[in-house]
């Protein structure tokens, strides 16, 4: 492939190609020409050029008019029609935490024979002193969660700790237990909310709920030093660019600190090894701490070119796997249940309005249709008694969102953020969320068209590593999953709520650039191809465009530029 143009062709250009070199000098000023370039802009322009010096978008338009910006030195890189976009957006994500999470063998599968056979092949290939591994499925297992006597059958001597697919359980075996000293008489970490599964005369069966009893368990298992997490983290920071994404918006540091988390970032910053710009929040899921001083603290802390700490994360309400997502009607198997809110509404509502007061956004974790009502309530309450100010409040998740609700997006402007990798009818919404909230319920998961049709702004947030049935963090598996409505491979399966709620392809590519950028408050600085913006830019092989909307996750990202810098090549 020939990305250097003949100077011959570029006659008119004052341009010197540098020496002619199938790589790209990964500092350089770049002219990118014959491209499909889509700008993300008011307008939805397509053009053909972009021009680019330092961290600066200098040009955007027809390759004509780049002479007035290119100079000696700047690389031209004929696209040849490739695809350009303003870099990938991720508006919710815990990029922090990848580095405990995904580590060891995926446990991926609905097929319990083919788990356990990955299971066998990691204990007797692994020569580690703990075995990890993570994505365990709740689907298959809707008769009562595996044990730790499953587990040690497979391997007795080391301890086993798998993470599932949601980040927010722990299976484990007896070694693993025993290690950590939990047994009968251990109290429960944090009652009713994270806790050991017990059998009927108390004994912990190897089923863990919830981050902090899983955190007991595992830092007695490994060392979770800041450095034992920054080497994995490190390793999915370059996955990142390799997808094509620029930006990230962290909802939340998990396993070490968020002060250490923060630091973390920072470093590989100070190093040059982060490839994204990193916008965090303070993670809040405990009522009896006020969240604004720790905001606040981390937000002063924090504040650099690609690592800023900005929003206050709230945890309103859990999934409906465990029955813990606050729906405005009943659950169907449990029609007398009403759980608790993890923070108390009128805190949480509290907490809105003064985070609003001091010119902080809040992010919040909105899973039934009732906890986007409560949020949304406290942000109109706070824009009643708060001054005016350029207001990015998000509610991420939003799988069920009640239809009166749909306009209030837009009216209070407040974005409305999802993960495109979940709009499938999974087996996860086939069998557990199907019994919990009937099919009319699950049709009518994410309604990303109706709320975006009434003017509401939509983004694209992966919130991996954490998943219901699939872990996924690459923006073209949103896109095309949310264009489809299928899962890849599932096509067989009709439309999560039919054709009407497959998302227009403009809508989806928004979803994932300016629209995420809006919805972390960055709009000015990201998220579209605009003379003046921050130089985060991704080229794909092919113009999605002319793609067929179930193919759009093979298409290759060919280039991702951060900052004006090269932070990934297709290799040769
Ligand atoms: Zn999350």
């Amino acid at each position: 492939m020939k990305k250097f143009i003949a100077v011959s062709v570029l006659a008119a250009l004052p341009v010197f190609a540098q020496a002619q070199s199938n790589r790209l000098n990964p500092t350089a000023d770049y002219a990118l020409i014959n491209g499909r370039v889509h700008t993300m802009d008011a307008d939805s322009r397509v053009v053909s050029a972009v021009g680019i010096e330092g961290d600066k978008i200098v040009y955007v338009g027809e390759a004509d008019g780049l002479k007035n910006v290119i100079g000696i030195g700047t690389e031209v890189i004929d696209l040849e029609g490739r695809m350009v976009l303003p870099g990938f957006v991720d508006g919710h994500i815990h990029a922090a935490a990848g580095g405990l999470i995904m580590l060891g063998v995926d446990l991926q599968t609905d097929d319990k024979d083919e788990l356990f056979a990955r299971i066998r092949q990691e204990v007797e290939t692994s020569t580690d002193d703990v075995i990890l591994g993570y994505g365990v499925r709740f689907n298959p297992w809707t008769d009562g969660n595996p044990t730790a006597a499953m587990l040690d059958e497979i391997e007795s001597d080391r301890p086993v700790y798998f993470w599932t697919i949601d980040g927010h359980s722990a299976w484990v075996n007896s070694r693993a237990l025993e290690l950590a000293g939990i047994d009968k008489d251990t109290p429960e970490t944090v009652p009713g909310f994270s806790f050991f599964e017990r059998d009927a005369d108390g004994n912990p069966t190897g089923w863990i709920v919830e981050i902090p009893a899983q955190m007991q368990v595992l830092t007695s298992l490994i060392d979770v030093t800041p450095d034992f997490m920054a080497e994995g983290v490190g390793q999915w920071l370059q996955r990142f660019a390799a997808a094509g994404i620029t930006t990230v918006h962290d909802h939340g540091i998990q396993g070490m600190s968020q002060l250490e988390g923060f630091q973390m970032m920072a470093d590989f910053e100070a190093k040059g090894e982060l490839p994204v710009r990193f916008v965090g929040s303070y993670y809040w899921n405990d009522g009896n701490i006020d969240p604004l001083p720790g905001t606040i603290e981390l937000r002063e802390q924090f504040n650099s070119d690609l690592v800023q700490a900005q929003y206050l994360k709230i945890n309103m309400d859990g999934g409906d796997d465990k029955w813990n997502a606050l729906y405005v009607d009943p659950y169907n198997d449990k029609p007398d249940l009403v759980p608790d809110p993890i923070i108390p509404f009128d805190i949480v509502r509290d907490a809105v309005i003064r985070a609003d007061a001091a010119g902080i956004n809040v992010t919040c974790h909105c899973f039934g249709d009732l906890a986007v009502r409560t949020l949304l309530d406290a942000i109109e309450t706070a824009i009643e008694v708060n001054p005016p100010r350029e207001r990015a409040h998000k509610i991420t998740h939003g799988t069920l969102i009640h239809p009166d609700d749909y306009a209030r997006f837009a009216e209070l402007g407040v974005i409305y953020d999802s993960s495109g990798a979940w709009m499938s009818l999974d087996p996860l919404l086939q069998t557990v969320s199907t019994s919990r909230l009937g099919v009319d319920r699950v049709q009518a998961m994410f309604p990303v068209n109706p709320i975006a049709e009434a003017g509401g702004v939509f983004s694209f947030g992966s919130d991996w590593p954490v998943s219901g049935y699939v872990s996924e963090y690459r923006p073209l598996m949103a896109i095309e999953t949310g264009a489809m409505r299928q899962l890849r491979g599932r096509r067989d399966v009709a439309p999560l709520g039919g054709e009407a709620a497959r998302l227009p392809l403009q809508l989806a590519l928004e979803a994932h650039t300016i629209n995420a950028a809006i919805g972390m408050g960055l709009q000015s600085s990201i998220g579209s191809l605009e003379v003046g913006k921050k130089a985060d830019i991704v080229v794909l092989e092919q113009d999605l465009f002319q793609v067929e909307p179930g193919q759009i996750s093979d298409v290759e990202v060919a280039y991702t530029i951060m900052n004006g810098q090269l932070t990934y090549e297709k290799p040769e």
